[in-house]
């Protein structure tokens, strides 16, 4: 713990693992003092001044006033200090970057976005991702010593341990390349890679609208629609790491190509993009909406707009794309019993033009006793979702026990 990049080996472990429990007392309890930790960790008080002078000396805890007397001196009271460390996360999307760095607590520093071109290729990709975090870390002024990670999402399949993301359906050229590694090295800093709809679950499930639900999915809905499962409060990643690709469902064998090779997946059939080609296809074949004002492809912006404004048309195409997006969460309500869904990626911004649709068709197709308990609500985080997610990524390999460490052989 706190010391990520070496592995502990077991001669310290014991020390390890102690600190580590020290430290996550304080860090939960907010103010506590050395008696009240004895007591809850049932380590010895000499064991306890010991570690207790060392997270001081190194600022993970500070003092901070006295506690009630109980018939003794008044004790001091110690708490975590949040900013004895940063970490930065990256979500990096098909299209945009977004970038926050933030202390130990998730409190983010600064919020950093623009636009990306993941077609471009891993070569200008990578250069890209690391000149933003290196800018973002520049802007806020932190000692490099005092940054311990850097979590990173990407829009495709992750092979967790490998650091790379397996055959991706939107990310021409970056099969099998290190991301991770090679991100590590032009960074100097230790990276962890997750695919995005996993760290929109995360991040919902650690600082946002899914805390204290062990049991949520994320559904993305953007360029493309992906699907991150909390399962007992850790990411589901599957045997390979292709768990919630939800997009890829099929909700009509006989439907339109998916980029996938398949036909009538559902990201086909509701994906941002999918909806401003069925908009086009509409104007094309004459009909009635005011999206035919417009001389140049249609957005899924420009269809949103119009839906908003009572183009019929475009209303009924969210309701269209919400009734499949229904149907798949019906599937994954039946298969998994989350107690929350949480949507998020540009299309939840829509609001109840999606969300009426996706609920009405939940209700009708999902088995009774699975639905009862799960919610369906768009993300809390909005667009930081992602990055906040890869914060907590980085977080939670921080915090964690050196035994868990250990276990993971890393
Ligand atoms: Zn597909």
């Amino acid at each position: 713990m706190l010391n990520q990049n070496k592995p502990t080996s077991p001669p310290n472990l014991m020390r390890e693992l102690n600190k580590a429990l020290v430290l996550n007392v304080i860090r939960e309890e907010r103010l506590i003092s050395r008696a009240d930790i004895a007591k809850r960790t049932r380590l010895s008080r000499s064991t306890i001044s010991i570690i207790v002078n060392e997270l001081l000396e190194t600022e993970f805890i500070r003092e901070r006033g006295v506690g009630k007397s109980r018939g003794g001196r008044r004790p001091i009271l110690l708490e975590f200090n949040p900013r004895a460390g940063f970490v930065v996360g990256l979500d990096m999307g098909a299209t945009h970057l977004l970038t926050v760095v933030a202390d130990l607590g998730a409190t983010r520093l600064i919020t950093l976005e623009e636009s990306f071109s993941v077609e471009a290729g891993p070569d200008s990709g990578l250069s890209q991702a690391t000149q933003m975090v290196e800018t973002a870390l520049e802007r806020v002024g932190i000692e490099r010593r005092r940054v311990f990670g850097v979590g990173v999402a990407v829009p495709g399949p992750v092979d967790y341990a490998a650091g790379m993301v397996v055959s991706p359906p939107i990310m021409p050229g970056w099969d099998r390349v290190p991301i991770r590694d090679q991100l590590q090295e032009a960074l100097n800093l230790p990276v962890y890679l997750d695919n995005d709809a996993n760290l929109g679950a995360l991040g919902e499930h650690a600082y946002g609208v899914g805390k204290h639900v062990s049991n949520l999915a994320y559904v993305k809905v953007a360029t493309g629609i992906g699907c991150g499962l909390i399962i007992d409060g850790r990411i589901y990643h599957g045997q390979r790491g292709s768990a919630g690709e939800i997009g890829h469902l099929t909700i009509d064998e006989n439907g339109p190509p998916c980029r996938c090779g398949n036909f009538g997946c559902l990201e086909s059939m509701a994906s941002a993009e999918a909806i401003a080609q069925r908009a086009e296809a509409a104007v094309r074949a004459g009909q009635k909406t005011c999206l035919s004002q417009y001389q140049r492809r249609l957005t899924v912006t420009d269809v949103a707009q119009a839906a908003l404004k009572g183009d019929a048309l475009s209303r009924q195409l969210f309701e269209e794309a919400g009734r499949h997006i229904g149907v798949a969460l019906a599937g994954l309500i039946n298969l998994f019993n989350p107690g929350l869904i949480v949507i998020g990626g540009g299309l939840a911004e829509v609001g109840d033009l999606l969300f009426d649709p996706v609920q009405r068709t939940v209700d009708v197709r999902a088995m009774a006793g699975a639905v009862a308990d799960t919610r369906i609500v768009p993300s809390q985080l909005g667009r930081e979702t992602i990055a906040i997610g890869a914060v907590a990524l980085v977080l939670r390999q921080i915090f964690r026990s050196p035994v868990a460490a250990l276990a993971e052989g890393n």
